[in-house]
Formats: C-alpha cells, sequence, structure tokens
C-alpha cells in the first residue's frame, strides 16, 4: 500500500507533526519510520525537561513565537493526559554587575515576546525564591515548568496509533528511489511506498536530506551535554530553576541547575564537541562521522572563531573541579562530593557554511520531501506548535 505521509523519526518533533496530521484528516494514511526499538531514544529522551517560557530568543523569531505558544500548550497537553508537570519557575542569575546589566535587556526581550510576570530582583528578593542562589541580581521568570518529554513522546505516539498512523521500529531509512507519483523508502524493516516524505530525523536530518538527492545548504554538528546530579541529602540547594546569564558570544544557555520532575535535581549540561553524531560518551568515537565534522568548512570557520569555547568546553567536561567551579556561581555552596555524574543528551545543532549555527527553526521543502533541519532547544518545548505549521507546510500537497 501507498502512504501518504511517511515520517522519519520518532522523536518528539516528528510525533507531534503525526499526532496533528491523523487528528485533522482521518483517513490519511500516515507512516512514522523510527529506527530504535522504541521512540524518543534521542534528543527527546535526554534533556533537560524544561517547558521554556520564551525569554532567550530573537523577538519575531519561529523560536520566540513557537515556544510562547508551545509553552502554553504543552502545559495543557500535559494536564488533559495526566502527564507529570510543574510550573516550578525559573531564575536567571547575574553573577556580577556586568550581567546585571544583561538581565535589564534580557526582560526587555522577554516582554518583546509577550512573556508576562518577569520581575528583576535584588539579593534579597532572590533568596526568597532560592535561599542558596548567589549573584547580586536575577531575572524571575515565573511560568517555567518542567516536564518529562519521552512520556509526552509516548503519548503523542500513542493518540497517533490510535488515530490509525502506523509505526515501524527498527526500520532505520537507508535511501529513497523515485517512482511515478511516489518515494520508495528502503529501511531496515524492508521498503515502504509514501507519496510525501518529511524528515525529521533529528541528529541524521542533514543525512537524510542528502540520501534523498537534496543539498541541506547546512551540516548538523553533535554537541554533547554531559550532567551531574545532585546527591539525595544536598537537593534542597535548588528549589526550582537556576540558570546563568547567558553569554551572547556563546550559543548555548550555560551549564544550569534543574529540578526534574521526577524529584531528583541535576546541573548541565555543558556543550562538548561529539566525535559521533549519538556519541553520548566521552570516548565515543566514529571515524567517518569525526572527519565529516573536521573537513566541512563551516565547521573549520566556527573552530577559527570560537577554539576558546570549545577547549573551556573540554576541560570542563574532564576536569569535574571546573564544572563544579561554574556550577558555584550560581548556588555558592556547592561542592565537588555534592555532585555525581548523570546522564548526557546530543545536540542536533545545524552549522551554516559560513561558521554561524543557524539560530533560528528551519524547515526546508524539496519535491516531495519537507526536511526539518534545525530544531535544537527549545523544541521540545515548542513541538505542538512545530507540529501544527509542518502540517500547514504539507497541507497543501496532500492533494496532489
Ligand atoms: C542535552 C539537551 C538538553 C535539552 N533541553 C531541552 C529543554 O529543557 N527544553 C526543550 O524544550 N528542549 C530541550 N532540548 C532540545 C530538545 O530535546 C530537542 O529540540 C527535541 O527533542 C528535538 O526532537 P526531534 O524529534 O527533532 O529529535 P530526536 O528526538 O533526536 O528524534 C529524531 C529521531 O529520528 C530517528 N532517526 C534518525 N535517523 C534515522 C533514520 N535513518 N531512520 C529512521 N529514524 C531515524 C532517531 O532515532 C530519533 O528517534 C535539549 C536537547 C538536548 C540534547
Amino acid at each position: 500500500m501507498t502512504y501518504d505521509i511517511a515520517v522519519i523519526g520518532g522523536g518528539i518533533v516528528g510525533l507531534s507533526f503525526a499526532m496533528q496530521a491523523v487528528e485533522q484528516f482521518p483517513h490519511l494514511r500516515l507512516l512514522i519510520l523510527e529506527k530504535e526499538a522504541g521512540v524518543a531514544r534521542h534528543q527527546t529522551g535526554h534533556n533537560s525537561g524544561v517547558i521554556h517560557s520564551g525569554v532567550y530568543y530573537q523577538p519575531g523569531s519561529l523560536k520566540a513565537r513557537l515556544c510562547v505558544e508551545g509553552a502554553r500548550a504543552m502545559l495543557e497537553f500535559c494536564a488533559r493526559n495526566g502527564i507529570p508537570h510543574e510550573v516550578c519557575g525559573k531564575l536567571i542569575v547575574a553573577a556580577d554587575t556586568e550581567e546585571a546589566g544583561r538581565l535589564e535587556d534580557l526582560r526587555e526581550r522577554g516582554e518583546a515576546n509577550g512573556i508576562a510576570g518577569l520581575r528583576l530582583l535584588g539579593p534579597e528578593a532572590m533568596r526568597e525564591i532560592e535561599p542558596h542562589a548567589g549573584g547580586v541580581r536575577a531575572l524571575q521568570v515565573p511560568g517555567t515548568g518542567i516536564t518529562d518529554y519521552a512520556l509526552v513522546a509516548a503519548k503523542y505516539a500513542e493518540i497517533a496509533g490510535t488515530r490509525g498512523a502506523d509505526l515501524k521500529t527498527g526500520a532505520a531509512v537507508l535511501g529513497f528511489q523515485n517512482s511515478a507519483g511516489e518515494i520508495v523508502i528502503q529501511t531496515q524493516a524492508g521498503d515502504f511506498q509514501a507519496r510525501y516524505v518529511v524528515n525529521c530525523a533529528g541528529l541524521y536530518s542533514d543525512r537524510i536530506a542528502r540520501l534523498a538527492g537534496h543539498d541541506p545548504g547546512l551540516m548538523i554538528v553533535p554537541f554533547r551535554g554531559e550532567y551531574y546530579d545532585l546527591v539525595e541529602s544536598r537537593r534542597e540547594l535548588v528549589r526550582g530553576l537556576i540558570y546563568p546569564t547567558p553569554d551572547p558570544e556563546y550559543p548555548f544557555l550555560g551549564v544550569h541547575f534543574t529540578r526534574r520532575i521526577h524529584g531528583n535535581v541535576d546541573a548541565g549540561p555543558n556543550a562538548v564537541l561529539a566525535f559521533r553524531r549519538e556519541g553520548y560518551h566521552r570516548t565515543d568515537f566514529e571515524l567517518g562521522e569525526a572527519m565529516e565534522t573536521f573537513t566541512y568548512s563551516g565547521f573549520r570557520k566556527m573552530a577559527r572563531r570560537q577554539w576558546k569555547y570549545g577547549l573551556a568546553e573540554f576541560r570542563r567536561s574532564l576536569r569535574k573541579s571546573e564544572f563544579v567551579r561554574s556550577c558555584q556561581k550560581l548556588v555558592p555552596e556547592v561542592r565537588d562530593e555534592d555532585m555525581t555524574p548523570g546522564g548526557s543528551g546530543v545536540r542536533a545543532q545545524a552549522l551554516a557554511p559560513d561558521g554561524n549555527l543557524v539560530d533560528d527553526f528551519r524547515f526546508v521543502p524539496r519535491e516531495r520531501f519537507l526536511h526539518v533541519l534545525n530544531v535544537p532547544s527549545p523544541a521540545a518545548t515548542a513541538s505542538l506548535p512545530i507540529g501544527r505549521e509542518i502540517l500547514k507546510m504539507v497541507e497543501g500537497k496532500l492533494n496532489h
């Protein structure tokens, strides 16, 4: 049989799209192809679990709009489906007066993005909220929440399934063939036919675009984020979420403390270049994938500009004492012995040929494909509106 749409990737983005597509078009024949034995095994199952409010993102960007809408939608979805979640609020802490100046800008940005309730706090007020936080000032973001995105994605998959979508696991996509009006998708689990393909393959989305014969115009570069867990007896040091003031020169949010929805507290993630796309451990290395990164002109340009950050991240990854020092800027009482190695995740970050990280979400339609090529954080938060946007983009194609 020929499916109307095949979705490649059973992560939170592909599943959100699949669920909304079969909800809106009950007769749609939709197939989800996932290479692992279950859904949410990569970025979706290895993240901080934060429902971001949207303060950080450039006003007018897709990230800003879809994050603000997505946070509301995520809280409603979790409430409706019995998925554990909590609006615990967040403090973004300034370590010194220079960072305090940047917090003002951040508040303006957040307000421009439509976020209500942002408050700049002095040391006393901030310690009423987080008694152990360090720093000279803080921006309170009261609407930030937490959840478990693996559970959210599993629910998307369940709803999609009950509405008729087929999910094939263990079905790594290996290639495509065009044949009169349809695409033959070759997978480890056999061939499937579809009229349209939505590529949501996360860390491999650029590779899938190339397999389809399309130049993605960028490369996915994997950045591993490592976490440490606070030992149980010291969890009281953190009530909600404590983040640093972001460095405008640095593309990631910086190591932060996160109270998880299941009760533990962790610190992380750092951002270390990984030598394998699914390289969750320091020693993971895959020659072909590492060479692909190193020989990419965009990577070499980025490395020339950002090598100091890169080296600092490697040092912080190798030396726990450096990691703990970053954490002490946020919570001075935290000590080396309070932290034990935790999990890790790998970010699929798109890098442009000019050496800049692609900042905004990026969707690239080509022939019978839509390639979802850059959906890093806050895409878990924004997954419902992202799925809806993809649906808007492919809706017109369904009748051809
Ligand atoms: C360390 C870390 C912390 C983060 N923290 C947050 C946060 O707090 N809040 C937030 O909103 N966002 C956060 N994010 C971002 C968020 O997790 C991602 O943006 C989101 O999960 C992306 O979902 P996805 O479906 O695109 O990718 P994925 O979840 O990676 O899914 C892609 C899927 O495609 C499959 N696939 C790949 N290749 C093939 C193939 N050839 N054939 C078939 N299937 C294939 C993979 O197995 C995978 O299941 C974080 C990310 C990381 C890594």
